[in-house]
């Protein structure tokens, strides 16, 4: 059986430190110096696995990764200054000027415009593809398919793409496979499982848990990130800070008992709204109405805290009263913390999403650890108010 919190409480920290500190010290130092020349050569030479300089390794960031690939199941994974820095490295990782990629539509705001206003400066175009549709990947290939970016489930609208058919696919084709599995985290989805290349995720959100610090982490071969090593990661430089990835592995303690909370209040939430009359659609994997339910029973082991509703309303006034009459839930950007928020269509298409990808009923919610009973409470009185 898999230890999960043997990961989250233990793993690497068996000989971090010789005073015998409970909690493994925060290294912050930029830089690391040695007794000898002979020493010194041998950490510059292994850059990627002593410390050196911290843009390349630090052992608190160290110490977090092993916990990250740990949880994804995979060799080896890199901390990352943000989500976005992650997604980014790892599309650049595998790219060449020229390189096609296919992506599923809707990914992540920054991710599509990564795709679509940065890489055409180098020459690289990208096809969006519906992403319930598997054979839709296959019809978008082309000769200089370098690339098959995922992202399962979205964190708007919550579609899903199926990694074992799409990464047989990519693998037929020797095609690199990413996918960002930020609503999933590795506790509940295991991309690499399903014979996916590298994961991305922004640690920003169920990672911390705190919406205290940005981050994100890139999983992947040894063979593959060492590579990355040399490329992508010394030269930009997108690393953590040593006290974000303290703060991180302060917030990987608790990550099972946040998730399991927050996951069993939103089951209790989206039982009441599906039956309640003034909502006209629920979004979330978890329940039986979603459209691609027994996908979801079959490649994750849960959904998640976040999930969207589709209030009974076409107009933007009463979509926006009903939000502002929320008590408990925040209204912001961001999901996975401890506090409960709310990301309302009507701010949305001001962003990144057209009035036609989201209808004006529609609202983000991130359930965070209040009590079950206060949000819903809070939900029934404001679904009164229009
Ligand atoms: C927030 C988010 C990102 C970007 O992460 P940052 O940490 O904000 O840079 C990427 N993917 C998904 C799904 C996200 O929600």
């Amino acid at each position: 059986m898999e230890d999960i919190s043997h990961i989250l409480l233990s793993l690497g920290e068996e000989d971090f430190n010789s005073l015998g500190a409970v909690v493994p010290p925060l290294v912050q130092t930029a830089n690391f110096s040695y007794k000898s020349v002979a020493a010194m050569r041998h950490a510059l030479e292994n850059e990627h696995t002593q410390p050196l300089y911290t843009r390349g390794l630090n052992p608190t960031t160290e110490l977090l990764a092993t916990k990250f690939a740990a949880l994804e199941g995979t060799e080896k994974a890199m901390v990352t200054a943000s989500g976005s820095a992650a997604v980014a490295m790892a599309v650049l990782a595998v790219v060449e000027k020229g390189s096609h990629i296919v992506s599923v539509g809707k990914p992540y705001s920054w991710t599509q415009k990564l795709f679509s206003q940065y890489l055409p400066k180098f020459g690289i175009e990208t096809t969006y593809v519906d992403g319930t549709d598997p054979s839709a990947f296959d019809q978008a290939l082309q000769h200089n398919t370098a690339l098959i970016y995922l992202e399962t489930p979205n964190s708007f609208t919550f579609e899903l793409q199926d990694l074992e058919r799409i990464s047989a696919l990519a693998k037929r084709k020797g095609i690199h496979t990413i996918v960002d599995n930020s609503y999933c985290t590795g506790l509940y989805q295991k991309p690499a499982d399903f014979g996916i290349d590298t994961v991305v995720h922004s640690a920003t959100k169920h990672y911390s848990g705190h919406s205290d610090v940005v981050a994100g982490v890139i999983c992947s071969s040894k063979q593959h990130l060492d590579k990355m090593f040399k490329a992508e990661w010394m030269t930009l430089g997108a690393i953590p800070s040593p006290f974000t990835s303290w703060l991180l592995l302060k917030s990987l303690r608790t990550l099972e008992v946040r998730m399991e909370r927050s996951i069993n209040t939103t089951k209790r939430l989206v039982e009441f709204l599906s039956n309640h009359p003034r909502i006209r659609k629920i979004h979330w994997p978890g329940h039986p109405s979603h459209a691609q339910y027994s996908l979801a029973q079959r490649q994750m082991k849960s959904a998640t805290g976040v999930f969207s509703v589709e209030i009974d309303t076409d107009s933007d006034v009463e979509a926006i009263k009903f939000v502002e009459s929320l008590k408990k839930f925040r209204l912001a950007v961001s999901w996975g913390g401890y506090e409960s928020l709310i990301y309302p269509a009507v701010v949305a298409h001001h962003g990144a999403y057209t009035a036609d990808q989201l209808p004006v009923g529609l609202c983000r919610i991130s359930i965070g650890l209040e009590s079950a009973d206060v949000l819903i409470r809070d939900i029934e009185n404001s679904l009164k108010v229009f």
